[in-house]
């Protein structure tokens, strides 16, 4: 029988590893089997938050590029993100896992409103909480929103889930060939290395607050278990080693 390490996580998915292959959209085929993985989980007996991102339908720098005003299309990507979190409820409801949207930005006839105590009584009922809309705020990636959530419903790591790489590496492993992957880290190492984790808020967000996070793959289907039970996948990055 496999013990969880974790009483309380924060799972966080990009956008993207919820698009497949195509790298945009969504693909049912994933959704439906990212949903499996957190079904196993929530079996385990493990809280089960979980923050979605919106890069597979809108960044909000790609609008700015195009010449939006940054903080309107950073609404767009937070609305994005939405939609991702209805996908996912969808998915894991037909699972028969209970599973509550809660938005940053208010909508009510599609998602509860944040509301903290109200997210943590969810999850003390084993209720899957999706945190959707990011941080409500314009100028912030929901790395950050899953750092955020993480220290403010006391979760006790933040697993995140990549589509396009397997842990923390030196370099780019797709385009340089020299390119190492860390076992573990701290997230000095992350900002003073500039390695590509999460942006610098997020880390700091979790550095301050002692959130250790697991960067691993997705794609290797049973990986969000193996985390929770600790075992050694991907890359760990703690406050200290
Ligand atoms: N976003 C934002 N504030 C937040 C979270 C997200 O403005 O608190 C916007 C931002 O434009 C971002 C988009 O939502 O580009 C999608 O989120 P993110 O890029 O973090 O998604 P991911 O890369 O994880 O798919």
């Amino acid at each position: 029988m496999s013990v969880p390490q974790f009483k309380r996580v924060v799972i966080k998915l990009s956008g993207e590893a919820l698009a497949g292959e195509a790298g945009f959209g969504l693909s049912p085929q994933i959704i439906k089997s990212v949903a499996e993985e957190i079904k196993d989980v929530v079996n385990l007996g493990v809280e089960v938050a979980v923050v979605v991102g919106g890069g597979n339908i809108w960044r909000g720098k790609v609008g700015s590029e195009m010449g939006m005003d940054r903080a309107s299309a950073d609404y767009m990507g937070m609305l994005a993100t939405v939609m991702n979190s209805l996908a996912l409820q969808d998915a894991l409801e037909k699972l028969e896992i209970q599973t509550r949207v809660q938005s940053s930005i208010v909508m009510t006839q599609v998602a509860e409103p944040y509301i903290r105590r109200k997210a943590v009584r969810h999850l003390e009922k084993k209720r899957v909480v999706i945190f959707a809309a990011g941080t409500g705020n314009p100028f912030f990636s929901t790395d950050t929103t899953a750092a955020l959530r993480a220290a403010e419903i006391e979760a006790e790591a933040i697993l995140m889930a990549k589509n396009n790489v397997d842990g923390v590496y030196s370099a780019d492993p797709k385009t340089d060939p020299t390119a190492v992957k860390y076992d573990e880290l701290t997230y000095l190492d992350v900002i003073q290395k500039g390695l590509q984790v999460m942006d610098s808020t997020a880390s700091t967000l979790c550095m301050d607050n002692d959130i250790p996070l697991i960067v691993f793959s997705i794609m290797d289907k049973g990986n969000i278990k193996r985390a929770v039970q600790g075992d050694k996948i991907g890359t760990i990055v703690r406050r200290s080693l």
